[in-house]
């Protein structure tokens, strides 16, 4: 068997087709039912206390901040009321000490002075003419409304209450776990007598959806969010009376008077079981490796975080091959690798490849070569050398956005979306639905092969693309929790 034969061979491992489409489809309609009932569900369905979708007209000043890594972001967004908004943003990053071994109120009393020197930078007037109030005793006047993005499990309580679960992402600070994190932010703010009200807490998934509402046109108001980028997720709006395990919350507290509420699906974790998702060996052994082997199976095929690592295993499934020659010194390889290439290294790969060895079109691989350079340091690779790469890249990234169709037309089924001519709106964010070419194509091949949305529902369905998720978003989310005072 010839290189590319066995790598044609292992790409028709990841095929997709569309009889296992409709058997994801069918299961994921049952797992969000089941997550709308219960707690502790592979589909967690958290409710997001968001009860309402803006329409492009809302206007107002309003702050956001965002923790979920390695910076801390503050900005400030103005909204026009006529889609449009303009943002101002500032990134810190946060020093190690105070991410693993201070307390809460040294890493939340970071954080309210960088919120201070923001609005001492950029909103000085209202900073100065707040603190004058504050000395004629007017306390409430004028406060900035802020969305508080907090990319760690929470569970929530209301729109802006929500007690830490555990850290992540290399954040240790023991004393905040079990507390409102929006209690501890404005205990600090409050310290510091500035003139902020934490409003609402934000996911960033719901944010995506928010802040695609908002820039939306047409008045139909988005129906869902969803991101493709280091993991993957979707928030979407459900009917109030759906989500019956929200009768089990005595301590929650809401708006009811749209009958809707936002649900932040967790989709990541869609099927753990492995009861319908797709497995190669190489899913198996990325999981097995895995520091969390058997949770978020759907993302761990869908995701940029792993899309490079799929494709180093099989790659190196035919490097260790004796007969095959794949980057290694032989007659028809030029290529010898050091023993500490990353090729060799578990991540080693990053997903920003197949983006770019997807979008070769040419006849002798010069952007397949170009990928190869950049991230593997390989020079002058064979034509089948490259074509290897090529097939598999191509298999294991359409498998992805045929795989995301699954949620997509879950979803929309049903909430009975695609029952009526109305437009159907979809914001989407994340470097692989933004970079890897024709994603969205390969998306809607599959959706169209869902007898139940078929030619006619994916035309309803329009998709667009919803930066800034955790900034006009967590802003929008700020005001939608104002008004519900
Ligand atoms: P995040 O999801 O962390 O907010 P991104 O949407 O930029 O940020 O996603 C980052 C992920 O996308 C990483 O896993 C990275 O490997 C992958 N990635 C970065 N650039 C590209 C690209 N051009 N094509 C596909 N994936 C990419």
């Amino acid at each position: 068997m010839s290189l590319v034969e066995e790598a044609t061979r292992i790409a028709r491992e990841f095929d997709y087709p569309a009889e296992q489409v409709q058997r994801g489809v069918s299961e994921y309609i049952r797992q969000l039912n089941e997550g709308l009932a219960k707690e502790n569900t592979t589909l967690s369905q958290i409710p997001t206390f968001v009860t309402a979708v803006p329409n492009g007209t809302e206007k107002g000043l309003y702050l956001a901040v965002d923790l979920g890594g390695t910076n801390f972001r503050v900005c400030s967004v103005q909204l026009h009321g006529d889609t449009t908004f303009s943002l101002t943003q500032s990134k810190i990053m946060i020093p190690r000490e105070l991410m693993a071994s201070g307390t809460s109120k040294d890493l939340f009393l970071f954080l309210a002075r960088q919120i201070e020197s923001f609005l001492r930078i950029h909103h000085n007037e209202h900073f100065e003419a707040h603190l004058r109030r504050r000395l004629d005793g007017n306390h409430e006047q004028d406060l900035f409304d802020l969305g508080f993005t907090f990319s760690f499990p929470v569970r929530q309580f209301g729109i802006n209450s929500g007690t830490l679960i555990r850290w992540t992402k290399g954040f240790n600070i023991p004393d905040a776990v079990g507390h409102d994190v929006c209690a501890l932010l404005q205990s600090a703010i409050d310290e510091l007598q500035l003139p902020v009200r934490v409003a609402a807490l934000v996911n960033d998934t719901v944010g995506t959806l928010m802040a695609r509402s908002y820039t939306s046109p047409g008045e139909t108001g988005t129906f869902l969010g969803a991101i493709f980028g280091t993991g993957t997720n979707g928030a979407y709006v459900e009917k109030l009376d759906k989500i019956t395990k929200l009768q089990h919350m005595k301590d929650a507290h809401y708006d009811k008077s749209t009958g809707e509420m936002i649900i932040n699906a967790e989709w990541g974790s869609f099927d753990n079981h492995l009861s319908v998702l797709p497995s190669t060996v190489y899913d198996h052994d990325l999981d097995a490796e895995s520091n969390n082997p058997g949770v978020q199976m759907f993302e761990k095929r869908v995701s940029g975080m792993f899309l490079g690592e799929i494709l180093r295993r099989a790659l190196l499934a035919i490097h260790n091959n004796p007969k095959l020659a794949i980057f290694k010194a032989s007659e028809t390889s030029k290529v010898s690798l050091p023993s500490d290439s990353l090729f060799y290294r578990q991540w080693g790969l990053d997903t920003s490849l197949l983006s770019q060895v997807e979008a070769d079109t040419t006849k002798d691989y010069v952007d397949v070569k170009a990928a190869l350079k950049d991230h593997l340091k390989i020079e002058n690779p064979s034509n089948d050398e490259c074509e290897a790469v090529k097939i598999l890249v191509h298999a294991i990234g359409k498998r992805a956005a045929r795989l995301s169709a699954v949620p997509l037309a879950a979803i929309l089924i049903d909430a009975g979306k695609l029952d009526s001519d109305d437009v159907v709106d979809v914001g989407v964010d994340g470097s692989l639905v933004e970079f890897y070419p024709n994603f969205e194509g390969y998306m809607r091949e599959a959706l169209r092969e869902v007898p139940q949305v078929g030619d006619a529902g994916n035309k309803k369905i329009r998709i667009g693309i919803s930066k800034d998720g955790s900034g006009v978003g967590a802003a929008l989310i700020a005001l939608v929790a104002s008004k519900d005072e």
